[in-house]
């Protein structure tokens, strides 16, 4: 949903300021300009007040300013909405970065995390007592954001979405109350916000279920593409034992040192794999991929999970893409990808193919707002760019590999959607769950306040 025109100027932000622990910054301060920046840097927008919110109340106390003032509120734990939805052009930012406590429960068994914390903080905290809960590939994303998209990562194979162990939460509604949300406590709220992003209201803590896992056997394998290996490889993964999660970024490689010169500006499979095992295990299971054909790059390795984060990730200026569900990956479409690979111009980008079953498919489709478990795998098509003029080109190329590849129509994960309209958002909420999320939004947002996001409108009447 695209930001809306202001209904109100008149903003005591001298009252707020004042009436908050954190920081409200406004354009007179230093650290305005690093305030309003998100990761796309591209994404230039100019909020009237950045609020550094140091509790729920100080939220309380913004989602109330926002509520009397009409101002437009958008809410940013990690920033890396592709559409820019934690900043805003003339609008009240609510900032979570200073909420990233960390703290693990002595058995070990759960954690409280501030949704100010990134992955990858969260990963290296817990990881510290051999435990974890999976999220996605970039340790920079923040846990707010991914967690209430749903969240699919390096162990949904193995234990299923982000969301899946999301035990409670702090949220704080649009009417400023302060709630403790589980399935005990609130479940139709618990449901909503397990998938409906920030539709409900503001998570400032998530309880989350630790795995026992230190050691798992990962990293990169990086295979020649064609379509008889891109094909295989799906087929591999979906094949595998469920301890395997694989995302396979099909790209042109690039001339990084672990690529053989002779490949590089070639089509490659870029796999990133997870195995929760044993060392001895992994080589049977992961013999299937390396048979595809002689690797580009084996970095398969005995590792502590939490160095599945490491290492550099981009600074792009700007992204567009196009996601969607699918049961399998037909050979023609694999073609598709490989015909369309070299005729963008974007600096990165990549079709990525996540095959899901396992964990995933355990939980019913309805169970929580995320409503594609029965789904075989998703495809996400995305560019990567420096220039806001290149912006219409990389659009159409997206659609272009989205048509080649077969999108049929029928909805998207949110986590990965640019701004969209109506029909594209309600299309990734399949089989009554669109709906079932408006009537929620109706009781408990009435007013549509949250609504720089993708939205789910309050049902009418
Ligand atoms: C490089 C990159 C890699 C990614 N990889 C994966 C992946 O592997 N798996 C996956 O599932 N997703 C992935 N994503 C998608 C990512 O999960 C979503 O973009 C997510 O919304 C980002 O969360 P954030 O907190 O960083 O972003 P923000 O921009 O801060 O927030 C994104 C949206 O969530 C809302 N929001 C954020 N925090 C809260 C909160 N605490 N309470 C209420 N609403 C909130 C915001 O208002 C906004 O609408 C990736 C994105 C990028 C850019």
């Amino acid at each position: 949903m695209s930001p809306s025109p202001q209904q109100s100027t008149d903003v005591p932000t001298d009252e707020l300021r004042s009436s908050l622990d954190g920081e409200l910054i406004t354009p007179q301060d230093g650290a305005y300009h690093e305030a309003r920046r998100v990761f796309f840097k591209g994404i230039d927008r100019r909020p009237l007040a950045v609020a550094r919110v140091a509790g729920s109340e100080d939220v309380a106390r913004v989602v109330t300013a926002a509520r009397e003032t009409g101002l437009e509120l958008a809410v940013r734990s990690g920033g890396h909405s592709r559409a820019g939805y934690g900043t805003s052009d003339g609008g009240l930012v609510i900032d979570l970065s200073g909420l990233n406590a960390i703290e693990i429960d002595t058995a070990g068994e759960s954690a409280w995390v501030g949704t100010g914390a990134n992955a990858g903080q969260y990963t290296v905290a817990t990881g510290e007592h051999g435990r974890v809960t999976g999220f996605g590939d970039a340790g920079s994303v923040g846990v707010g954001g991914i967690t209430l998209a749903g969240g699919l990562g390096f162990l949904s194979r193995k234990n299923g979405l982000t969301i899946d162990d999301l035990l409670s939460a702090e949220v704080v509604t649009a009417d400023g109350d302060v709630l403790q949300v589980s399935e005990v406590s609130a479940p139709d709220l618990f449901w909503a916000i397990r998938g409906g992003e920030s539709n409900f209201g503001v998570a400032t803590r998530l309880q989350l279920r630790l795995h026992e896992i230190s050691e798992i056997v990962g990293g990169m394998l990086i295979l020649p593409a064609t379509a008889e290996t891109i094909t295989g490889f799906l087929e591999a993964a979906d094949a595998a034992p469920e301890d395997l999660s694989t995302i396979a970024n099909i790209m042109i490689a690039p001339p990084m040192p672990f690529v053989p010169k002779a490949a590089h500006g070639k089509p490659v499979i870029m796999a990133l794999m997870a195995y929760v095992g044993p060392a001895v295990q992994a080589e049977g299971v992961l013999a299937p991929f390396r048979a595809l054909a002689e690797p580009l790059a084996d970095m398969l390795r005995p590792m502590r999970y939490p160095e599945l984060y490491e290492g550099p990730e981009p600074e792009p200026q700007l992204a567009t893409g196009a996601n969607f569900f699918a049961d399998s990956l037909s050979p023609d479409a694999a073609a598709g990808i490989l015909e369309w690979l070299p005729k963008s111009t974007a600096p990165m980008r990549a079709v990525q193919l996540r095959v899901l079953g396992g964990a995933v498919a355990h939980t019913a489709n309805d169970a929580t707002a995320f409503g594609h478990r029965d789904r075989g795998m998703l495809i996400n098509i995305s560019a990567m760019y420096m220039d806001p003029a290149e912006t219409e080109t990389h659009d159409a190329w997206v659609e272009s590999v989205a048509a080649a590849v077969g999108r049929d129509g029928a909805g998207g994960y949110v986590g990965f959607l640019g701004d969209e309209d109506e029909e594209t958002v309600g299309a990734a909420y399949p089989n009554g769950i669109w709906e079932r999320l408006r009537e929620l939004k109706r009781r408990y947002d009435p007013d549509n306040l949250f609504r720089l996001n993708h939205n789910v409108p309050p049902a009418e009447g």
